[in-house]
Formats: structure tokens, sequence, C-alpha cells
């Protein structure tokens, strides 16, 4: 199976502006049909850099993506490029011509003269319709290596991609099928995860792991390719089942389902019902869980507790408790916890209270979260410690606040 690399051009491209993100969605694009993207670059509007370029991605990878410098002026040079650097001529094609000057008909708009430009085409290329657009994507067949020109504008690129490059790349491609897996992951740190899988994934090169990590978040794909389902799926078995067992009751979802989802899941199957009290996540917590149609099932609602007053009027924690421990404490999480169960009369209630930082109210150090946890076994508190700014501390606090709960539950059968 053929690699890929994707030359993303504009100078705009490269200030912090604008980013490239037409390379994401042509490797998905690519991805699926088996294909994996080994490098891609962003290049400013460069003839000689681009050409340059152009022919060390074409001594790399049997297919070259270029987005962009399609358009009609002056710095608009992919055409020029590429036939520099496959040492082509550009040839004046009077059927794009008419196309653009049918174009502007359409839209009852004088065509410029600079829009002539873009009626060259690559000695030996392929017009790639765009509907969207005025400047056509051009597709090289090199026997053994494709080149292809196409749009930066997203909106005109997407559809071009799907529509012209895909059926051509699929008549080059050798048959074949892809299977996949897929386990989302909470609880634990990129590098905890990577220490743990890494040994049983890179004894292979098929499948293709990639691990994608958010805020306690983080995104396990496996991919293999073969020239039948059974052979991709032999392929999978061979690792698939260790990183499985390793991650273990880590793994939260296999099909993409987001936490929320899950933990909605889990208590509409128990028919339990969930209340939150929250200080330093300040209704992350509510937010996503009622971000979940149908939440309304089990979640009866929370309660924003931000000063001591209101931790003490809403959810019934002892003045004396907080003076005692802080507000911040394993102490005063547990009896949010319960105040919120008690007062809502919920099966379930989660409590998080903590130091977001930048400056610490309690003395506790900036990090320390303590979540409570109030369930019909009991009450209990952890202690995490998060390190980063003001809203990664919120935010992994609401992922492990979820997460503790989700493991409550599924412990709880
Ligand atoms: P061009 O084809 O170079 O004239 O690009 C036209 C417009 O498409 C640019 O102004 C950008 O807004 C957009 N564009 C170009 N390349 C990309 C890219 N790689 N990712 C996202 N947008 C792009
Ligand atoms: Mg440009």
């Amino acid at each position: 199976v053929p690699d890929a690399e994707i030359i993303a051009v504009g100078s705009e491209l490269l200030t912090h502006e604008r980013v490239d993100t037409n390379s994401l969605f042509v490797t998905e694009q690519l991805n699926v049909l088996g294909v994996e993207v080994r490098r891609k670059v962003v290049i400013g509007d460069d003839r000689a850099r681009l050409a340059a370029a152009i022919r060390d991605a074409l001594s790399n990878a049997e297919i070259v993506v270029l987005s962009g410098g399609l358009g009609p002026t002056e710095d608009d040079l992919t055409r020029d490029a590429v036939a520099a650097a496959l040492g082509r001529n550009l040839i004046f094609s009077d059927e794009i011509l008419a196309w653009i000057e049918q174009r502007f008909r359409l839209f009852q708009r004088k065509m410029a003269d600079v829009n002539r430009r873009q009626a060259f085409l690559v000695e030996g290329a392929e017009i790639l319709p765009n509907p969207r657009g005025t400047a056509p994507g051009q597709w090289i067949d090199l026997h053994g290596h494709v080149v292809m020109l196409l749009p930066g504008p997203p909106g005109e690129l997407k559809p071009l991609f799907v529509n012209e490059c895909v059926p051509r790349l699929t008549r080059h491609l050798p048959p074949q099928v892809i299977r996949t897996r897929f386990f989302r992951v909470a609880g634990m740190g990129e590098s905890d995860l990577d220490a743990l899988i890494a040994p049983v994934y890179t004894r292979v090169a098929n499948p293709v792991t990639t691990i994608l990590a958010g805020m306690g978040d983080i995104q396990v794909h496996l991919r293999a390719r073969a020239g039948t389902a059974e052979e991709a799926e032999t392929l999978l078995e061979a690792v698939a089942p260790e990183i499985e067992t390793l991650l273990g009751d880590r793994i939260y979802s296999r099909n993409g389902d987001l936490l929320e989802t899950v933990i909605g899941q889990l208590l509409r199957e128990r028919g339990a019902t969930l209340s939150v009290a929250e200080s330093v996540t300040g209704g992350m917590l509510a937010q996503r869980i009622t971000s979940i149609a149908g939440s309304s099932d089990y979640f009866v609602g929370g309660f924003l507790t931000y000063s001591n007053r209101m931790k003490t009027e809403l959810l019934g924690v002892a003045a004396e408790l907080i003076e005692a421990h802080t507000a911040v404490s394993e102490e005063v999480a547990r009896a949010m916890a319960e105040g919120a169960r008690a007062r809502t009369g919920s099966d379930y209630a989660l409590a998080a209270t903590g130091e977001a930082g930048p400056e610490s109210a309690t003395g506790a150090p900036v990090g320390t979260v303590f979540l409570g946890i109030a369930t019909p076994a009991g009450v209990e508190a952890r202690k995490i410690g998060s390190p980063g700014e003001r809203q990664r501390v919120r935010s992994l606090s609401t992922q492990l606040a979820l997460d503790l709960l989700r493991r409550r539950l599924i412990a709880q059968r």
C-alpha cells in the first residue's frame, strides 16, 4: 500500500492567524482508504521552496497531495511549482478557460484577466472539476506516483476530494479491508497509558495504533489493513485483547460514546438518580451531564455552592467542619455529597471542591481538588492533584468526578 505526504501551500498558514485544516480532512479520508500520511509540511508562497518540497515528497511517498495556491493571483504558485518539480510544461487549457468564463457569466460578473492564470494545466494532468470555485483541481498520474493539486478553500477541497480523488485513489490502490478497534479511557495520564500498552502495540506495525490525549480522556485507535476482513480481524486479535486487558475498567467506551453518555446509560439501567454539589467546577458537572438528551430521566439537579455560606445553607455542611478543615478538604467534599444526596433524595451525588488557582484561598496548593461521592453504599472522598492552569484544573476535576461515578456504578451491579 502506498504512503502519502501532504503539502499545504500558503503564506497565511505560516502566521499565527490561520491553521492548515485541509490536511486533517485529507488525512482522515486517506486513512479510511488504508493510506497512511507519513509527513506533511506547510510551505509559504515561494516557488523554489515549493518545488523543492514537491520533489522531496515524491522521493518519499507515492501519493502527494497539495492544497492551496491555485488562485488567480501572483502568489498562487502551485501549478508553476509542480510543473518545475516534474520538469513538465504548463499548458493553457481552452476547456478550463471556457468553464471559468461560464462560471463568471453564471454569477453575472466580469472575468478579470488574472483568472486566465487558473486555466493552466500541468502537462499530462487530468482536470478535477470544482463546481464550488473557479480553479479546478488537477490529478497527475506518474505511473507509480500520483500528485494532486487541490484548491485551498475547505468548502471546495472537501467535496472535490470526496467526489474526484477518492474514486480515483480507490482504483489505484490494491483491494484491502480496514478493521478498527477504538477505546476511550478515563482517569489515566497519557504517559502512564503509553508505558502500559506500548510494549504490546509496538510489537506490530499492522494494526497501526494512535493515541489521542485530551483532559483526563484518552482515545486509543487500532487500525488494521489486510486483503480480507478475516485477515484484518486476525491482525487486530493479535494485540487488541491484550491492550483491552491491560486497560481494564479504565476503558469507558468502545464505540466513541462520551463519558457523560456512558454514565447516563448506567444510571438508567439501574433506575438510579443523580445530583451534584459543585464548588470548584462551577457548574461544569451539571453542564456535561445535562448535555445528554434524556438526562432528565436520571439527573435531578444540583447546587452551585461557591462560598462557604452557600455550602452551609444549601447543603447543610456544618460551619464548624469548614472552620476546622477548610472548604478544600476531604471532610467537606464528603459533607457536600451527603448534603446533595439527602436534600434531593437522589441515589447518587457527586461533589467537587478545590483550588483552581492562580491564588489559593484556603492554603491548599493550587490544583488540589477533593471529589466526594455519596452512594446507597456510603460516602467517600478522593483527593486529586491536577497540574496546570485554572481551566485545566476545572476540566480535569469534572472528568475525574464523572469517572469516579462511573466506577462506583459498575461496581454496584
Ligand atoms: P488559495 O487556494 O491558496 O488561494 O487559498 C484560498 C483560501 O483557502 C485561503 O485564504 C485560506 O483561507 C484557505 N486555505 C488554504 N489552504 C488551507 C489549508 N491548508 N487549510 C485550511 N484553509 C486553507
Ligand atoms: Mg494561497
